[in-house]
């Protein structure tokens, strides 16, 4: 990409509405562009980042032998009444919206009622089962308060998983298998040292879910973690009773804030039995499909990744998430135009910075931008057939011949 020719322009002040720091970074960096309090857009580099973390999760779930849907938005109330969710009392975040044709319908907050229905209409047998479904897909949600960027939005970005199965022993498979998906995730989206699963209550049919929380100064979740990490809990079940089921009492623990980016649940039948999923076992007789949901908050992830990485220059992105590896800028008549054929072929890995700039503010916005290496070619640096690379995260420079700069 050309910084000539895309429409986005870094801002050299943080907007005043903008309190959360991810919110003001990825703003100025020209990564979003918000609408109005928990509601953002998201432009070319924002969405470049958002692509490349989806990609990560759909890998690892495609992986573990999960199919991609995409669901609809919009939500027919009966199937919600059935299970008791669409009265504003039982879930407080509805948006709700009039038909012009009279009647009343909703933006989905989730999506579990809609996938009960939908899978419904292919299951009858346990040849049928198992198998799991998933989506990424714009949730709506009336938050109370919206005042953290990207972490709590509105409408935002939310990974779904749902799992179907004939028995609970092949639902807890494939709830270690979501485990095993998440750990690479978070690790492969360079959250992998700061983020830990978190015991969490479970409802009506298991003890606990489990939450995946990143340790983050302005998380909105205070969690309780031992030593070394191994043994992680949440507010609702940081207990007495529940830390004796560890061998394990309060002395052991410190307290700090996270950010959930993730959970997982063992739905069991809360809501196959009340929607009719069902299935004819082998011996002929019906029961109950057996359920799991998997959630991870995309566009959160985004900006907690953000948070974690950013410095008093701006932004600094993990290659793996990065929507340009490399920053490039031509300085002098030779050292422009080898930047030129540097650039060609690989339009997909630079930002090429051609622009007609000083070189000190294509230096800043490489450096807001949290590109991970700024690539510099001069007529300096091309007198040893070289550019200069700088890594955005260590900050340090080094010569590196042309001819092994892709290397
Ligand atoms: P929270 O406690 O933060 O409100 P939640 O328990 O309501 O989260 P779920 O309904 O399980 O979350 O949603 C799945 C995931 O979606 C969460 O783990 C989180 O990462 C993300 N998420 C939830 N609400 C929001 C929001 N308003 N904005 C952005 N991401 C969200
Ligand atoms: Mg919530």
């Amino acid at each position: 990409m050309r910084l000539s020719q895309t429409f986005i322009k870094t801002l050299r002040e943080a907007p005043k509405d903008e309190t959360a720091v991810n919110g003001a970074l990825l703003t100025r960096a020209g990564y979003i562009h918000k609408e109005m309090a928990g509601v953002y857009d998201f432009l070319p580099l924002g969405l470049r980042v958002l692509e490349n973390i989806k990609n990560i999760i759909r890998e690892e779930l495609n992986k573990i032998g999960s199919e991609e849907v995409l669901m609809s938005a919009l939500q027919n109330p009966e199937l919600w009444e059935r299970t008791g969710r669409f009265s504003d009392q039982e879930v407080d975040i509805w948006f709700k919206t009039e038909l012009s044709a009279g009647g009343v319908l909703g933006l989905a907050p989730t999506h579990e009622e809609p996938m009960v229905n939908m899978v419904k209409k292919y299951v009858s047998s346990y040849k049928d089962l198992p198998f799991a479904v998933y989506q990424f897909q714009n949730k709506f949600r009336n938050e109370l308060r919206a005042k953290s960027g990207i972490l709590r939005g509105r409408e935002f970005l939310m990974k779904d998983l749902y799992s179907f199965h004939t028995s609970e022993e092949d639902l807890d498979r494939f709830y270690a298998e979501v485990e095993g998906a998440y750990e690479r995730i978070f690790e492969r989206v360079g959250l992998g040292d700061c983020t830990y699963e978190t015991f969490a209550s479970g409802g009506i049919f298991s003890k606990f879910s489990h939450e995946y929380q990143t340790i983050l100064p302005v998380g909105e979740d205070t969690i309780y973690y031992n030593d070394d990490y191994s043994l992680v809990l949440n507010k609702e079940v940081f207990n007495d009773e529940v830390l004796a089921e560890f061998g394990a009492d309060k002395s052991g623990f410190a307290e700090t804030t996270g950010a959930e980016v993730g959970n997982i649940f063992k739905l069991m039948f809360k809501y196959s039995e009340p929607l009719g999923l069902k299935f004819t076992d082998e011996d002929n007789a019906t029961q109950t499909v057996y359920m799991g949901c998997y959630g991870i908050g995309v566009s959160r992830l985004m900006g907690v990744i953000a948070e974690k990485y950013a410095d008093d220059k701006g932004l600094i992105w993990p290659e793996t998430v990065a929507p340009f590896k490399y920053y490039l800028v031509g300085i002098g008549e030779k050292g422009l135009a080898r930047a030129e054929e540097v650039y060609r072929g690989r339009e997909e890995e630079i930002l090429f910075d051609d622009r007609d700039a000083r070189v000190g503010e294509k230096f800043a916005d490489s450096e807001l931008m949290g590109i991970p290496y700024r690539v510099v070619i001069s007529d300096k640096t091309l007198e040893s057939d070289s550019a200069e690379v700088t890594g955005r995260l260590t900050g340090q420079t080094s010569l590196v011949k042309l001819a092994e700069l892709f290397k």
